[in-house]
């Protein structure tokens, strides 16, 4: 054992420090690697991983996937689909911003929403999931997972007393975005947490119900959902964690037991996610995180104020503001590190008109015009990102779902979605006023 490490590691007890100052350490000297010379974690760059000897391979194979044995000593890595250190160094991190036991990385977001669903469910089960979801999480609900027999029961859980009457012995998950993508509709955490809790009463282990929540558009900076009740987090880190548009990369967080279960699949369905990427969201994504998440928190509320009193604008959804529908639950659940309101950095909103075709139109026209002419207005997919980003869900993001059937998943046919950049915010709001003004 190395002394330096062992010294500085007694001397410090990082559960003083805030979770910012956390998020730029980590933790203080982590047992995945020894890098304590290091003052950034090198980038490990080894599919493979030398053994001395045949009885060390056998035991990394044993202890693989086995928390209980392999919490003893630093992990005899093997080979980069089983594990390696720098994911393990960002699943630490991730488990700890989001109050969860364990984190298990993969290599997109959709690569950890497969994987919850993999470990949870089987033939016969039923996952309920709100209505609204993001484009590819519904097409898994209602494309795939019927071919293993897994069904899709939408539901609409801004009424979570609807939830009650939707469950029944076929249950074994029940699925939420909150923020919902794109409507920024929110959901009860904690009101979803004593519907289950009922549910489960009489439930043995193998038939509990589990509560997942897609964290990505809150961010852990916004909104904690294991500590409102979820049972399992799920991120894409190609968004706000990742936070600069350049790594792909996802996670599901939650119970340690689960941890095995969730490695062992990610090995088997082979969605690693790669040692670059995860070093990248280590060292720049969850360190600047506060300070990019607040900065975009200031400008979606400020644009949203300037889109709601904007003559042609028909509807702003966005959880900071007071005319919101949702506005007294965001401050209830949509809180940051240190308790302030955090309503995130994402709204949705529609233009007047007369019918819903020329609402549709007049989107388009805006967002060719600033496609084109607005320096800080990108049209592109994604969010969480440095640059403010527009985009057109209905024709986009969403467009796996029907024309006909946008209204039933709460996605207004018009509605474009602004993901908050990181620019000065005078900025957005003159492009934004010029885009409008040719419409
Ligand atoms: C982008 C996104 C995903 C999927 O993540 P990828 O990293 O693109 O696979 C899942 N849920 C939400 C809410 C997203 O925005």
């Amino acid at each position: 054992m190395n002394k330096n490490k062992t010294d500085k590691s007694n001397s410090i007890d990082e559960s003083q420090y805030s979770t910012e100052t956390h998020l730029i350490y980590g933790k203080n000297i982590s047992k995945k690697w020894d890098y304590s010379h290091h003052v950034v974690p090198p980038l490990s760059n080894s599919v493979i991983f030398r053994l001395d000897s045949v009885e060390r391979g056998a035991e990394g194979f044993i202890e693989f996937a086995n928390p209980a044995m392999n919490d003893e000593h630093e992990p005899i890595y093997i080979y980069d689909r089983l594990g390696e250190p720098n994911k393990d160094l960002l699943e630490e991190n991730l488990a700890w911003v989001e109050k969860g036991e364990t984190a298990v990385s993969f290599a997109t977001g959709m690569g950890a929403i497969s994987g919850i669903f993999g470990v949870l469910c089987k033939a016969g089960n039923q996952i309920i999931a709100h209505k609204t979801l993001y484009g590819c999480t519904y097409s898994l609900l209602t494309r795939w997972l019927p071919r293993f027999n897994i069904e899709y029961i939408p539901a609409d859980l801004t009424e979570s007393d609807s939830l009650e009457k939707l469950i029944n012995n076929s249950t074994r998950v029940v699925y939420f975005e909150s923020p919902c993508n794109p409507n920024l509709h929110l959901i009860d955490i904690r009101r979803i947490r004593e519907i289950v809790d009922t549910a489960n009463i009489n439930r043995t282990e193998e038939e509990k119900i589990y509560i997942i929540v897609d964290n990505t558009f809150a961010t852990p900076f916004c909104q904690r959902p294991i500590e409102l009740g979820a049972d399992f987090v799920v991120h894409s880190l190609t968004k706000g964690i990742g936070g600069f548009g350049t790594d792909m990369g996802g996670a599901v967080i939650g119970p340690k037991k689960f941890e095995d279960a969730l490695l062992v699949f990610r090995k088997d369905f082979g969605a690693v996610l790669n040692t670059k990427s995860a070093w990248t969201i280590l060292t720049y994504g969850l360190t600047t995180l506060h300070l990019r998440i607040k900065r975009q928190i200031e400008n979606a509320s400020r644009i949203a104020k300037f889109l709601e009193s904007h003559p042609k604008v028909e509807f702003v959804n966005y959880p900071g503001l007071k005319s919101y529908k949702f506005f007294d639950l965001a401050q209830k659940q949509m809180r940051d590190f240190n308790g302030n309101f955090a309503p995130g950095s994402l709204l949705f909103f529609g233009l007047k008109g007369d019918s819903s075709e020329e609402v549709k139109e007049k989107g388009k026209q805006m967002m060719n015009y600033a496609a084109k002419n607005a320096y800080t207005l990108t049209l592109a997919v994604s969010l969480g990102h440095t640059r403010t980003l527009i985009e057109h869900p209905a024709s986009m993001t969403h467009s796996v779902i029907p024309a006909n059937e946008l209204d039933s998943h709460g996605i207004h046919p018009g509605g474009i979605r602004l993901a908050a950049g990181i620019e000065n915010s005078d900025d957005i709001i003159h492009d934004l006023q010029k885009s409008l003004d040719v419409i």
